[in-house]
C-alpha cells in the first residue's frame, strides 16, 4: 500500500454531517491484529478466542492463554480496546479434547456460553487469563450465544469473582445473536456494559435457516426486516441505559447495510480485516440524517428485496 492510502486508512470514519462511527476489526490471531492496526482498525470488536483451543488435544494452559492474549492486546496498543469473546465452540465446531455428545440439533444444543456454564473450571481459567493480560492494554470481555438473563448472571458472577482475585475490572458485554436476547435487551441493558450484535447467528435463528446451508444460502440475509427490528430494539434498549451497541456479524461490512445500521444508531461496526478501509470509506460518504431516514423506511419494509431497494 502507498503511504497516502495508509494515512487515509488511519483517519476516523465520520459522516459528511459529522457523525462518527467506530470501525473495529474481527480477528482470530496475532497476525490479524498486526494487519488490523495497519489497515486502520480503531479497536477489536471481536477476538474469536477459538484459535487457542482448536487443533490440540489438551486444554491450553493458563500461561499459554495469558501470553496469547497479551501478545494480541500489545499489538493493538493501549488506545485500541480489544473485545475478547470467550470460547464459542459447539454446534458445528468440535474440540478434539472436549468430548461433546452427538446431538440431533447441534445449533440448538450445547454451544457458546452454554459450554462454559457447564464446564465452569474451563471458563474460569479463560476469564482469569484474560484479566491477567488486561494490564497490557484496554480489554473488554464478551460472552457468545447468551439467551437468558440467568446465563448472563452466572458468567458475570464468575467474572466478578476472578476480578476480585486478580485485582482488575473490565467491561463485560454480551453478543446479541439469539432472538430472545434481542427481545429482552431492555433487561440485559441494565446489567451489561455493551452489546455486540452477531448478525450471522441472529439471522440464522430468526429466519430458522442454517447459516451454512448450501441451498438456502441466498435467502439468509441480515437485511430481513425481522432481523432489523431486533437490531433496532437492541440499540434503543442500550441507549436508554447509556450503553453502546456494535455489530460484529458480516452484515457490518455489507455496503447496502452500512447506512441502515448507522441510521439505526449502531455505534461500532466490527468487520473482517480486509474490509476495514472499504467500510471506513463507505461511512465517510454517508449523511447521517439521511441514514436515519433510510433506517426508518427499512423498519417498515415487508421483505429483504424492499429493504435492498431503498434509495438514499
Ligand atoms: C455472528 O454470529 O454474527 C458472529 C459474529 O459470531 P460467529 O460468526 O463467530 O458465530
Ligand atoms: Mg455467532
Amino acid at each position: 500500500e502507498s503511504s497516502a492510502a495508509l494515512k487515509v486508512a488511519n483517519q476516523p470514519a465520520i459522516t459528511k454531517d459529522g457523525h462518527r462511527v467506530e470501525i473495529a476489526a474481527n480477528i482470530a490471531n496475532l497476525e490479524d491484529a498486526e494487519k488490523a492496526v495497519k489497515l486502520g482498525a480503531e479497536a477489536v470488536g471481536l477476538l474469536r478466542s477459538e484459535f487457542l483451543y482448536m487443533e490440540r488435544v489438551t486444554e491450553p494452559s493458563l500461561d499459554e492463554q495469558i501470553k496469547a492474549y497479551s501478545d494480541i492486546i500489545g499489538a493493538m496498543g493501549k488506545d485500541r480496546p480489544v473485545i475478547i469473546r470467550t470460547l464459542d465452540v459447539g454446534g458445528d465446531k468440535p474440540l478434539a479434547y472436549l468430548p461433546l455428545p452427538k446431538e440431533e440439533n447441534p445449533f440448538l444444543g450445547e454451544r457458546g456460553v452454554r459450554i462454559g456454564i457447564n464446564r465452569p473450571s474451563m471458563l474460569r481459567k479463560q476469564v482469569h487469563a484474560i484479566l491477567k493480560a488486561s494490564h497490557v492494554g484496554h480489554v473488554r470481555i464478551m460472552f457468545p450465544m447468551v439467551s437468558s438473563l440467568d446465563e448472563f448472571r452466572a458468567v458475570k458472577k464468575l467474572v466478578l469473582e476472578e476480578q476480585e482475585k486478580v485485582g482488575v475490572t473490565v467491561e463485560i458485554g454480551i453478543m446479541i445473536e439469539v432472538p430472545s436476547a434481542a427481545l429482552l435487551a431492555d433487561h440485559f441493558a441494565k446489567e451489561v456494559d455493551f452489546f455486540s450484535i452477531g448478525t450471522n447467528d441472529l439471522t440464522q435463528y430468526t429466519l430458522a435457516i442454517d447459516r451454512g446451508h448450501p441451498k438456502l444460502a441466498a435467502r439468509i440475509d441480515g437485511l430481513h426486516p425481522a432481523v432489523l427490528r431486533l437490531i433496532d430494539m437492541t440499540v434503543k434498549a442500550a441507549d436508554r441505559e447509556g450503553k453502546w451497541t456494535g455489530i460484529c456479524g458480516s452484515l457490518a461490512s455489507d455496503p447496502v447495510a452500512v447506512p441502515i445500521l448507522v441510521g439505526l444508531g449502531v455505534q461500532e461496526l466490527s468487520v473482517s480485516v480486509p474490509s476495514l478501509p472499504v467500510v471506513k470509506a463507505r461511512v465517510r460518504n454517508l449523511n447521517y440524517a439521511q441514514c436515519q431516514i433510510m433506517a426508518q423506511k427499512a423498519l417498515v419494509c415487508d421483505s429483504v428485496e424492499d429493504v435492498r431497494s431503498i434509495k438514499a
